[in-house]
């Protein structure tokens, strides 16, 4: 009996290696992987650690709501993956598991699309809901736009919609994220928008993949329309199907995925707010420590793949303590939150400024050598030190001492010395007569 097996893969060039005497089907994203499985019969699928990587949400619903199991999924790597009935096995292992497939009689496994449709729906909330969300965005790891992009992708997977469009107004701000698949070109999808009264202000269409889109005649196709009102912001969800395809259980299909999508962007909401209190100093409003020594910590581990050294400035208000003695705490606090604001038009984007506690603060700018951080840390002291703050009827000068440290060295470096090197710098600038730096590297 001939065996099938259906490879999984980004790159093609690797493919090559496994092809030889097997009989393989190949798919290089994820819906071809999706439609093939259920489409044909297999007894084993093999998916590339890169595509795992690539397409680990996809993979992790694709496991539990479609393969539970049956056909076997493989992926190839060394490492193990925390997901059910994912099985890992190294590359140098692989012509042995090939060949005790082929020898051994497996069932081939086909899914039945209906099945796997009516499984994907009745879990789709609890997916969207789950524990992935949770983590991601509690630890910045993820905004809500990268959600919309997990949604996009599990319906284009589910429906294969002509057009899927999730559209979120927040503060006069419209924008519009736009599903792989679809086969329009902006301009009709405006157009479409505009129809249903959706497009107001500036439209900022967020398919990144899709440039051009592809001719499909609208008139051919049926439109569901939701517009739902959340707390603080506007969702619509806009699918087109194609009329031929748009039976009874289609329709069900839009408008329950419509539905769940709301009750998820809800949640996400939430949990974004929660968020932003998790890493933020509510003082200031820039970051606080716990974000700062995460992202830090980051930066060191992406350092060491680039090989692309970081700086991190520490700095500490200059006799801070007189001032509230002076002027009050409300004047410190004034202070505070001024000089941050200040601060923020000096950086860029890129870098991450925290408040590290009391009137002490932390920028870590990543991808920057020692000259870099000393131009920014210099340019921050001499504006501080020609700003005057004003709190009620007093006028107030201050000045800052900083520690500039550049990491250069990311084999030697860890957290804790970072930490420690930076304040040391700080601590030397204070000692050498205040309002100056000192640039330290490790
Ligand atoms: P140095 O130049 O050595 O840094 O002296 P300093 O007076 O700035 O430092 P010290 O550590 O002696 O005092 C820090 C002061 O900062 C004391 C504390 O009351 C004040 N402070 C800390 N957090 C806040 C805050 O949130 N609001 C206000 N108003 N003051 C604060
Ligand atoms: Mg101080
Ligand atoms: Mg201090």
């Amino acid at each position: 009996m001939n065996k099938t097996f259906l490879l999984c893969f980004h790159d093609k060039k690797y493919l090559q290696k496994f092809l030889k005497d097997l009989s393989c089907d190949y798919a290089l994203n994820n819906y071809e992987a999706y439609s093939k499985l259920i489409a044909k019969e297999y007894n084993a699928v093999f998916i590339s650690e890169e595509f795992l990587l690539n397409n680990k949400f996809f993979i992790s619903v694709f496991v539990k709501e479609i393969c539970s199991s049956k056909p076997p999924l493989i992926v190839i790597s060394e490492n193990y993956y925390f997901l059910p009935d994912l099985i890992s096995v190294p590359e140098s292992d692989l012509p042995k598991v090939l060949s005790s497939f082929t020898e051994e009689f497996l069932e081939p496994v086909r899914h039945n699309e209906s099945d796997v449709f009516q499984n994907l729906i009745a879990h789709m909330e609890e997916l969207f809901l789950n524990k992935y969300f949770y983590d991601m965005i509690l630890k910045g790891l993820e905004s809500l736009d990268q959600c919309f992009l997990k949604i996009i992708e599990v319906v284009d997977v589910v429906l294969l919609p002509e057009l899927f469009v999730i559209g979120r107004v927040t503060k006069g701000k419209t924008e519009y994220f736009v599903s792989l698949n679809n086969r329009l070109s902006n301009d009709i999808i405006k157009k479409i928008l505009a129809g249903y009264k959706l497009a107001k202000g500036k439209l900022i269409l967020r398919n990144e993949f899709n440039i051009k889109g592809k001719h499909t005649d609208i008139s051919d196709l049926d439109f569901f329309v939701k517009k739902n009102i959340l707390t603080d912001e506007t969702i619509f969800t806009v699918i087109g199907i194609k009329k031929s395809d748009a039976s009874g259980n289609n329709k069900k299909l839009a408008n329950s995925l419509q539905n769940r999508i709301k009750a998820t962007v809800f949640y996400m909401s939430s949990l974004l707010k929660r968020q932003r209190m998790y890493i933020t100093d509510y003082l200031t409003g820039v970051y606080n420590r716990r974000f700062f020594d995460e992202t830090v910590k980051k930066e060191l581990h992406r350092s060491k793949r680039h090989r692309k050294g970081f700086v991190v400035i520490f700095f500490d208000i200059d006799n801070f303590k007189d001032i509230n003695d002076k002027y009050g705490h409300s004047a410190g606090d004034h202070i505070l939150t001024s000089l941050t604001s200040h601060i923020q038009t000096l950086i860029r984007d890129s870098d991450i400024f925290a408040r590290l506690g009391g009137e002490e603060f932390g920028i870590l700018l990543p991808e920057t050598e020692a000259d870099g951080g000393q131009l920014l840390a210099e340019k921050i002291r001499r504006e501080v030190a020609v700003k005057t703050f004003t709190f009620e009827s007093s006028k107030i000068n201050l000045t800052i001492s900083a520690g500039v440290l550049a990491v250069k060295n990311f084999e030697d470096a860890d957290y804790d010395r970072i930490y420690k090197m930076s304040d040391d710098a700080m601590y030397e600038a204070k000692r050498l007569g205040k309002n100056g730096l000192v640039v330290s590297e490790i």
